[in-house]
């Protein structure tokens, strides 16, 4: 067991509950990582391959549940939530998050690997969390749907189809015009104002999704291209 020991994330700004969280699960042959806030839960889960994520409702930056929803949009996890409230619990159930358990405080931390256990064999089948950095982006084209790190972009349809344009063909520079000419319907309306005001705000949006990111390359006094991702 001890060559595939299953990284857990543990959520929690308490650190003397997060010790005994990290104590339990080490001793059961879990490699546990911990974080204090919501975003650094949230840059962990996209960093590495946890297996499941013990997350504290009540966090200092954020939610538990603001965290589990940006979560599972990104990178799903399996996820069992730690409160400290019985109203929490009631919008665990109510809000359909996705988590898959939870534990009232204070529980005995033979409780919690037990919960982790169970939850881990269940889930066993589900696609693994992995860095979704493999696969940057997804094009739908049915559904006219772009997904940046598996994240469905809100787009305008001239933000769309532009996004189309530069997705066809990543690396390559494209000038205004040709970027007028492919996303417009019609081109003699656009300038390249508009196409530098389409471009900031679609750069907006994939800061939204990845805020360390800029695929969108400006090549000065030429045009734009899509950064080659892997
Ligand atoms: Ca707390």
């Amino acid at each position: 067991m001890t060559n595939a020991r299953q990284l857990i994330l543990v959520v929690e700004d308490e650190a003397t509950i997060a010790e005994t969280i990290l104590y339990a699960l080490q001793t059961e042959g879990f490699a546990p990582v911990w974080t204090s806030t919501g975003r650094e839960a949230l840059a962990a889960l996209a960093a590495q391959a946890v297996a499941l994520a013990v997350l504290d409702v009540g966090l200092p930056d954020m939610s538990g549940f603001d965290v589990c929803r940006e979560a599972q949009k990104r990178t799903p996890v399996p996820v069992i939530f730690l409160t400290a409230r019985s109203s929490e619990v009631d919008r665990i159930v109510g809000l359909e998050l996705g988590a898959d358990d939870y534990l009232a405080k204070p529980f005995s931390p033979r409780e919690l690997t037990a919960r982790v256990r169970a939850v881990l064999r269940r889930t066993n089948g589900r696609e693994p969390a992995a860095p979704d950095h493999r696969t940057a982006w997804q094009h739908d084209e049915a559904r006219c749907l772009i997904r940046y790190r598996g994240h469905a972009l809100d787009l305008a349809r001239n933000e769309y189809r532009l996004m189309t344009v530069l997705l066809r063909s990543p690396g390559r520079v494209f000038s205004r015009e040709q970027l007028m000419a492919a996303a417009w319907e019609d081109p003699g309306s656009a300038t390249d104002r508009t196409v530098d005001a389409h471009i900031k705000l679609l750069r907006a949006k994939l800061r939204d999704v990845a805020p360390l990111s800029d695929p969108l390359v400006t090549h000065r006094g030429m045009g734009y291209s899509l950064r080659e991702e892997i």
